[in-house]
């Protein structure tokens, strides 16, 4: 079975691999492009890419429905089982570590960005995702500014290539051009813009620089829309 990725809108993403769902930054109901609501998703793991609202919103209620595993940093998981998510039920991580999964391999790379929790307590450091499924490798950027290690991410090969093109939160379409050079994924998706007025990007023009600067095919989704890999 092919491995689909359908964008949620933001930089909330549902993959399906391997007869699995995993959801990445659950940020549905309060997301003005998100496609659907956080009660109508399935998951068997969420992918948790920092603390800030706009991508842990709906992770507690969806976990606690769906019983998925949920992968974080420590703290960001230390947060969520006192919202109630069982021990058993998270997976503790930090930058540059790996970890085996039912689906696949799943290791959280460093991002340059912040993370608080909703209630403003302590939520470590942000990350971002570079998955390992079946022959396929995927990277998810998730928010951060542009850094020189996205070469070393990159150099494995990445079939596929996530980042932030919104600005002022995370990289903007410029950045993001020297980050897919040093990536050098087969394909590229943008994400985490066009939510809110701040973060409005022209995503075709985007993908036209990408074309004449970059080696990367753009695939630039609507909300709702898939990639299979
Ligand atoms: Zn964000």
């Amino acid at each position: 079975m092919p491995t689909t990725i359908t964008w949620f809108g933001h930089n909330c993403w549902s993959i399906e691999t391997a007869g699995k769902t995993i959801l990445l930054d659950p940020f549905l109901d309060e997301s003005p492009s998100a496609p659907v609501k956080a009660a109508d998703v399935k998951a068997d793991f969420i992918l948790q890419s920092h603390g800030h609202f706009d991508h842990i919103s709906d992770t507690v209620a969806i976990a606690k429905r769906t019983g998925a595993t949920v992968l974080a940093n420590f703290e960001v998981g230390q947060w969520l089982h006192k919202q109630g998510v069982a021990e058993d039920k998270l997976v503790f991580m930090n930058p540059g570590g790996g970890v085996k999964q039912p689906f696949g391999h799943v290791k959280f790379t460093i991002a340059h960005h912040s993370s608080s929790m909703p209630d403003g307590s302590y939520g470590g450091v942000p990350g971002g995702f570079l998955l390992t499924l079946g022959d396929a490798r995927v990277y998810f950027a998730c928010d951060t500014a542009l850094f020189l290690d996205m070469k070393l991410i990159g150099a494995g090969g990445l079939d596929l290539a996530v980042v932030p093109i919104g600005d002022l939160f995370t990289m903007g379409p410029e950045d993001s051009l020297d980050a897919i050079k040093m990536l050098n994924p087969q394909r590229v998706a943008p994400c985490h813009y066009n939510t809110w007025p701040p973060i409005e990007q022209d995503a075709a023009a985007w993908a036209r620089q990408v074309r004449s600067h970059t080696a990367a095919e753009p695939i630039v989704l609507a909300a709702g829309d898939k990639i299979t890999l």
